[in-house]
């Protein structure tokens, strides 16, 4: 790890983890939900506010100007952060939900037909399988599900069967939210073009969490969202390759995405603007750039390893619990670990956890189709960031034998 990586300074950056809960330290390990934000990204987007703001790209004043470049400074951010080929490849959603419904809608309505098949994973979150399950509706295709093992694992072998000439997308979590399985998504990417699909990322829980390098992925779209990388509420990109941007339906329309409009028929913007109808929150995009570049100034991968000796520390304490039950022990596990104690509801167990200052996230985590699969209603999920400590995961552990006490 970077010796230059001090814990304590990064908090100091988040003005939040000051605060006390119950009158004792917050402990805020719901980080999958939505990070805190360091300074570095509210002066941003205060400034926005303060200094510079005006509508942008149709603008000919100077605060016009300055914002549009400003937005499209973030966009070459985000461009070099995922290692995108272009700028143009990126299109700036407000999150993960609806970077995934604008693949379903502009990509999926107009190259999915009756009898194809979309393929997706029982780990995956809501916004990863609703949208596809409406796309199926709309275009008489069949939704197929790869299976996810005792472990918490992809199991690879089935995804394979499922794939055939039929199959259009494949879309696939590279972190599940609920276990922190990372899911290798090279190889599926590598699975899903070998019978001529395209491969959709749902990167919302690694991208706050590791390099993402979409060129090396290979993937044809990857989503995430902004707030979970420490950007402001409302930011959010899609990456999708040139091509096939190119190629798909424009999705929502209105002002910005057009070329020209008549009444005898309208042209429309060229990527990513045609996916950029009416005017977006450019005061958090351009946040988002300022998160990426502070996360980058730490570096990813000091931020990963950081984070995996977090949710080791985890580990290793909620196993040797009795009567603890860890959902999710794969191999390759990031940021997130679920767990149920006891026979204790998982309400409960949050809300003691919450009495001590504890904030944990506690249910079904939006991925029914997960709980389904391991018979359970929910789990208690603790959540890492690149600002949580050692002393933390402990606060937690001990959290844990307070809860396994009152209910015994
Ligand atoms: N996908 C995954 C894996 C998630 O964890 C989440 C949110 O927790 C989402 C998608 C949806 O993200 P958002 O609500 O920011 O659109």
């Amino acid at each position: 790890m970077n010796k230059e990586f001090n814990v304590d300074d990064v908090r100091l950056q988040f003005p939040i983890l000051a605060e006390k809960v119950y009158k004792k330290n917050l402990i805020y390990l719901d980080n999958g939900a939505t990070t805190q934000k360091p300074l570095a990204v509210i002066d941003v987007y205060d400034n926005v506010y303060r200094k510079v703001n005006a509508n942008i790209h149709r603008g000919v004043h100077h605060l016009s100007n300055v914002c549009t470049d400003l937005y499209e400074k973030a966009r070459q951010i985000v461009a070099r952060h995922l290692n995108a080929a272009d700028s143009s490849e990126i299109v700036f959603t407000r999150n993960t939900t609806e970077s995934i419904n604008l693949v379903a809608y502009a990509y999926g309505d107009k190259f999915v037909g009756p009898g194809d098949e979309i393929v997706v994973s029982e780990m995956e979150h809501h916004s990863n399988i609703v949208p596809w399950q409406l796309l199926c509706q709309r275009r008489g295709a069949k939704l197929l599900v790869a299976k996810v093992s005792d472990h918490g694992e992809l199991d690879m072998g089935q995804l394979a069967g499922l794939l055939s000439e039929r199959t259009r997308i494949v879309s696939i979590a590279h972190v599940s939210n609920v276990m922190g399985s990372v899911n290798d998504v090279r190889t599926i990417v590598g699975m899903a073009h070998s019978v001529g699909a395209v491969a959709v990322i749902d990167a919302a829980q690694s991208v706050p969490h590791q390099a993402i390098d979409v060129q090396s992925i290979g993937c044809d779209f990857l989503a995430f969202s902004g707030h979970k990388v420490y950007a402001p509420l409302g930011s959010g990109a899609l990456y999708g390759r040139r091509d096939l941007l190119n190629a798909m339906n424009p999705w929502m329309a209105g002002g910005e995405m057009i070329d020209k409009v008549s009444f005898a028929g309208t042209t429309f913007a060229e990527p990513p603007l045609k996916f950029e109808a009416g005017t977006p929150d450019y005061a958090a995009a351009i946040a988002l750039g300022a998160a990426l570049d502070y996360v980058d100034g730490i570096g990813m991968d000091v931020i990963e390893a950081h984070e995996a000796s977090l949710v080791k520390r985890t580990l290793d304490g909620l196993l040797a619990i009795p009567g603890v039950r860890v959902i999710g022990q794969a191999e390759n596990h990031a940021s997130a670990v679920s767990f149920l104690v006891d026979s204790i509801h998982p309400y409960d167990a949050g809300m003691i956890l919450d009495k001590l200052g504890i904030a944990v996230r506690t249910g079904h985590h939006c991925a029914q189709p997960l709980m389904d699969r391991f018979g359970i209603v929910g789990t208690v999920r603790a959540s890492f960031a690149l600002y949580n400590t050692a002393d933390e995961v402990d606060a937690l552990l001990n959290g844990v034998e307070w809860v396994k006490k009152m209910f015994s």
